[in-house]
């Protein structure tokens, strides 16, 4: 689609940030979503309307409450911007001219965000969000012409499910179920061989990080890493580049 609905697209995007980061933050603790509205976490000031503008009034406020100048993390407008940046590059991308369709890319792209977020904090991949990313990619691939086919998005996530629920099945310490459905749902929208290059990317990626992280007495091998938001970068990369990655990969080889 053309630069200008590109930018509307990216700005909705940095709001819905916004709000994700409320879900990250809030959900995990049992809280509500809704109310109260934005505060800070440290006095309970209650956010002003020009405080809940995305990135500007975080850089504004020198990244510190108005109130107790508390500081507030990096994380929440870096959530904003990548959100921003996503909803941008998928509206650019989206070829098809079906808004429905960039509708759905855009739920798939932000559910794995908080998805990445809430495992990234707490070790856990709650349902509410894992189920219906499974069931939404089975139902498009049926009804929408783009991505991949109803059976191919079926046959994937049963696939790679249940491939992965063995693994989870005899190595429970190593795997959870969380990331079984999460790697159903992936499955379901990326379809093959683009399920591949995710879980490739996602295996490789978090192996370094873990590595590192051992090496340097950030953890022991004995500690939890999540996997999810490993799996979330490779599903986006092959969302985005997934095709153009074949292709590269098939002229090395052949
Ligand atoms: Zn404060």
């Amino acid at each position: 689609m053309g630069i200008e609905v590109s930018l509307i697209f990216g700005l909705l995007g940095l709001i819905i940030g916004s709000f994700l980061n409320v879900v990250i933050y809030r959900l995990p603790k049992g809280e509500s979503i809704v109310f109260p509205g934005s505060h800070c976490t440290t006095c309970g000031h209650h956010l002003r309307p020009w405080e809940l503008i995305p990135i500007l009034s975080f850089l504004f406020l020198r990244g510190r409450c108005s109130m107790c100048k508390t500081k507030i993390s990096w994380r929440y407008p870096l959530l904003e911007l990548l959100n921003g940046v996503l909803y941008f590059y998928a509206t650019w991308l989206n070829d098809t001219g079906s808004i429905l369709q960039l509708v759905i890319n855009l739920y798939f792209l932000s559910t794995l965000l908080v998805l990445a977020g809430i495992d990234w904090d707490t070790y856990r991949l709650p349902d509410m969000f894992t189920l219906p990313l499974l069931v939404i990619g089975i139902v498009t691939g049926f009804v929408l012409p783009h991505g991949p086919l109803g059976w191919e998005s079926l046959g994937t996530a049963l696939g790679v499910g249940g491939v992965f629920w063995l693994i989870a099945w005899y190595y429970p310490e190593g795997m959870g179920l969380g990331d079984v459905k999460l790697i159903a749902g992936l499955g379901a929208f990326l379809g093959v061989p683009e399920i591949f290059i995710a879980l490739f990317i996602a295996s490789f990626v978090g192996s370094i990080v873990g590595l590192i992280m051992i090496s340097f007495q950030m953890k022991t091998f004995r500690d939890q890493i999540p996997f999810g938001p490993y799996l979330v970068l490779g599903a986006w990369i092959a969302f985005f580049w997934g095709e153009k990655l074949i292709a590269v990969y098939t002229t090395i080889v052949s």
